[in-house]
């Protein structure tokens, strides 16, 4: 009988995961910016005395998803990953306004993400932890570059979440994880405060540090010189790429969340191998 442990039955599996995951990492990537900013709004006037403004519920569940351009709900039919966008050939189906290609995009990269880890880790607890990391980091990417903030409601849990997976020894020894943890945050707090004095600006927000610290907790304290090194040249390259490209503004700082995530899911599956090579 064929298990979920097999291969030809988990692969296609964590695929089909994958997609759903993605749809939802979708609403993820476009309310919990909207979430954070509403929530201030009502520390802001609770702090001024003022009653916060009476709003409609917005959360990750309500209201239902609906097209931006028209309101017009979307239907069950209409939210199968990938395939729904194709079949309406990326335009609402009540006013034919545009569907950004990214919504099947993010889609897309979320399944393939799993069935590498899947592929790399196995069908267990191994390879679930590295897919909620994956998947983790996909989301803070998107909403980096959207938004410039890299929430806590995402870093803090994927830094327990990897001090508690390595705690049953899934990828680290936990004194790894603790370390670097700790020393993930530590570089570029040091590199934020030494930035800031020798230039007097900010080159990083906080959320950076948190990420490296999670970073660190998932993948141990040898793996942080690369995840910074690989995240530099990343964001260097892609710096150029979009001024030279798409003529962006040099004066407005690159977040540099996106290019942390990508460095970590680099160094998950590739880590052990750049280090041997770069060490020997
Ligand atoms: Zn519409």
């Amino acid at each position: 009988m064929a298990s979920l442990l097999d291969p030809a039955v988990a692969l296609p599996a964590a695929a089909v995961i994958g997609l759903c995951v993605g749809s939802f990492l979708n609403v993820v990537i476009h309310r919990l910016p909207k979430m954070m900013e509403r929530g201030w709004a009502d520390q802001c006037a609770e702090l001024a005395g003022r009653e916060p403004e009476a709003k409609p519920r917005y959360n990750l569940m309500v209201p239902r998803s609906a097209c931006p351009a028209c309101g017009h709900a979307i239907t069950a039919i209409e939210n199968v990953p990938v395939v729904s966008w194709l079949a309406l050939r990326g335009r609402c189906r009540a006013c034919k306004a545009p569907i950004s290609p990214r919504y099947p995009v993010v889609e897309l990269v979320a399944g393939a993400l799993a069935v590498a880890a899947v592929w790399q880790f196995g069908a267990g607890w191994k390879g679930l932890a590295a897919c909620a990391f994956l998947w983790t980091l996909l989301a803070l990417a998107f909403i980096d570059a959207d938004t410039q903030l890299l929430p806590d409601d995402l870093t803090l849990p994927l830094l327990w979440g990897g001090l508690v997976a390595n705690l049953f020894g899934l990828f680290v020894p936990l004194a790894s994880a603790v370390v670097g943890a700790m020393a993930g945050y530590l570089v570029l707090w040091a590199v934020y405060w030494l930035f800031k004095l020798v230039r007097g600006k900010e080159g990083m927000g906080y959320g950076d540090f948190k990420l490296l610290a999670a970073l660190g907790a998932w993948l141990g304290w040898p793996m942080l010189p690369q995840i910074v090194l690989v995240s530099s040249v990343l964001g260097a390259v892609g710096g150029i790429l979009m001024i030279v490209l798409e003529g962006r503004d040099k004066a407005v700082p690159l977040p540099y969340g996106p290019w942390l995530a990508g460095a970590g899911a680099v160094a998950l599956f590739f880590g052990p191998a750049i280090n041997a090579m770069y060490l020997r």
